[in-house]
């Protein structure tokens, strides 16, 4: 199944149980995480309609960050994160 097809099922689903609730979808924050998914699945998910990347390791996150840049969409940072790490992380 292609990237844009899984993010309209999911906000569907999303929608589907917000609505369960009477709650609103807008509600609801939908991350992809996207370790070991290269920059063009991520510009993908990000032209689909996805405006929160979840990375969980530092290094792979910084060199994506500077291939992508910084436009729409919001980085964060998923996982357990090591100490050493966090500074970097807060820079990113
Ligand atoms: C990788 C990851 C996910 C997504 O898991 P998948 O098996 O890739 O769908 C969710 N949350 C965290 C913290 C992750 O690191």
């Amino acid at each position: 199944m292609s990237i844009s097809s899984n993010v309209e099922k999911t906000k569907r689903r999303i929608a589907e149980a917000a609505a369960k609730v009477n709650r609103s979808p807008n509600e609801v924050a939908l991350v992809a995480a996207t370790k070991n998914r290269d920059t063009n699945q991520i510009k993908e998910v990000i032209e689909a309609g996805i405006s929160i990347i979840g990375e969980n390791k530092v290094q792979e996150a910084r060199k994506k960050i500077a291939f992508l840049g910084r436009n729409r969409e919001k980085w964060h940072f998923i996982g357990h994160l090591q100490t050493n790490k966090a500074k970097i992380a807060v820079e990113l």
